[in-house]
């Protein structure tokens, strides 16, 4: 799986990084800094938890080309 980030939704408060701040990074003002990025199985779980945080739908878990 991959993780991915529509910088173009994310508004910046920050929700995502509340649930995993390692996974979900922010900058200064509290917009994700995700890069589009492939996920170890073992961080699926906490991956979901952030991505379902986002009340904008700003991140998204997709399945590898
Ligand atoms: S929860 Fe969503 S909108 Fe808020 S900072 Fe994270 S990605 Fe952006």
């Amino acid at each position: 799986m991959r993780l991915r980030l529509d910088r173009n939704l994310c508004v910046g408060h920050a929700q995502c990084f509340a649930t995993d701040p390692d996974l979900f990074p922010i900058d200064d003002e509290g917009f994700s800094l995700v890069d589009d990025q492939e996920l170890p199985a073992d961080r699926l779980a906490a991956a979901r938890a952030g991505v379902n945080a986002c009340p904008e739908r700003a991140l998204r878990l997709e399945e590898d080309a």
